[in-house]
């Protein structure tokens, strides 16, 4: 282990799109941010494909692009950009500390100010169909907000029975033929709300005790092969798009010994409409703190606001 901690103003851990604002901000502010990258260099946008939802790209972009576009912009105002990811942190001091990597390797940092922006991960079956088709942009998606809109007029499968699926659902039948519904139960998790929303709109048909075995495709979706868990019975439906809306899981586990969380593991803010925790000088942006929103465009929002706030703590502890 190293034995000399280093000792920075700003640590920004995670990097998608609301931990780069936090360094393009912090950066700017004179706060030297030094970012660790964490395990998915530029977090869920690299799992998508075109990206036509962020404000100041009228052609649209490519997720991959976009996060190289705000990891030059962060690096362009000197942030410190690091691979690796942050296995330890203990935030019971006025200096925060945290341990990087693992091993020999391990690099103890202490921060005056840390900005968590570690993310969610969208939860996916684990068919090494639905996985193969994901990665090559074949038609797999995890958020119908970011990829609907390419399958207007089409036919599509979402799997889920939760809030965000029906919602999902509910999204995708403005733009879809026809959309298609596998519950693996015979009843919904959703709230009755949502289900009597998916259940008013003629173009949803909810299949129960259904199970996906293969999304079917070379290049891309062309169908999706179902069991119904009762009977047994499989059959194909046909579709060009695969949903998954099975959940996220918050990257916020190494944070849990000190980070108020809430029962599904999302940080708690400890003062709304503000980006505080409930430790003085760390703040959290983005996804790991909300299963509300979760689009690119609220991360960055939120990024920014972490920044600012980090910034005034500083200056209010005469740190400069
Ligand atoms: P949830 O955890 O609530 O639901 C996940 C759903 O996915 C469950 O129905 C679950 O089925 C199903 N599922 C999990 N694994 C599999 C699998 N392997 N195969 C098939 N189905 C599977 O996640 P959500 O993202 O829907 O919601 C997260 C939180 O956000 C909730 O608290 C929700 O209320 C909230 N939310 C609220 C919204 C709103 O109010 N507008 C909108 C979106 C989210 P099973 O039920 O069988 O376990």
């Amino acid at each position: 282990m190293n034995q000399n901690p280093e000792h920075v103003k700003c640590l920004i851990i995670g990097s998608g799109p609301a931990g780069y604002t936090a360094a393009i901000y912090a950066a700017r502010a004179d706060m030297h941010p030094v970012m660790y990258q964490g395990m998915q260099p530029g977090g869920q946008l690299t799992e998508t494909t075109e990206v036509d939802n962020f404000p100041g790209y009228p052609e649209g972009i490519n997720g991959p692009a976009m996060m190289a576009d705000l990891e030059a912009q962060a690096k362009r105002f000197d942030t410190d950009v690091r691979t690796g990811f942050v296995t330890e942190v203990d935030f019971s001091g006025p200096v925060h500390k945290a341990w990087v990597g693992e091993g020999d390797d391990r690099h103890e940092i202490h921060a005056d100010s840390v900005i968590i922006s570690t993310g969610a991960s969208a939860k996916w079956l684990g068919l090494e169909s639905e996985l193969r088709l994901r990665d090559i942009g074949g038609g797999v998606s995890a958020c119908a907000v970011c990829d609907g809109f390419f399958y207007r007029g089409q036919e599509v499968v979402i799997v889920g029975a939760g809030d965000s699926a029906c919602e999902e659902a509910s999204y995708l039948a403005k733009l879809c033929k026809k959309v298609t519904m596998l519950v693996r139960r015979d009843e919904m998790r959703a709230s009755k709300a949502m289900q009597h929303r998916v259940n008013g709109l003629e173009n949803i048909e909810v299949r129960y005790n259904t199970e996906t075995v293969e999304v079917l495709g070379d290049q891309g979706v062309d169908g999706v092969k179902v069991k119904n868990s009762v009977t047994g019975e499989e059959d194909v439906i046909p579709a060009t798009g695969f949903f998954v809306a099975i959940g996220h899981k918050p990257n916020t586990d190494v944070f849990k010994p000190w980070i108020n969380l809430d029962d599904q593991g999302y940080i708690v803010y400890e003062q709304p409409g503000t980006s505080r925790t409930n430790v003085e000088g760390v703040f959290v942006a983005g996804d790991a703190a909300d299963k509300t929103y979760r689009q690119a465009v609220t991360a960055a929002g939120t990024g920014c606001m972490a920044a600012l706030d980090a910034e005034r703590y500083l200056a209010a502890k005469g740190i400069h």
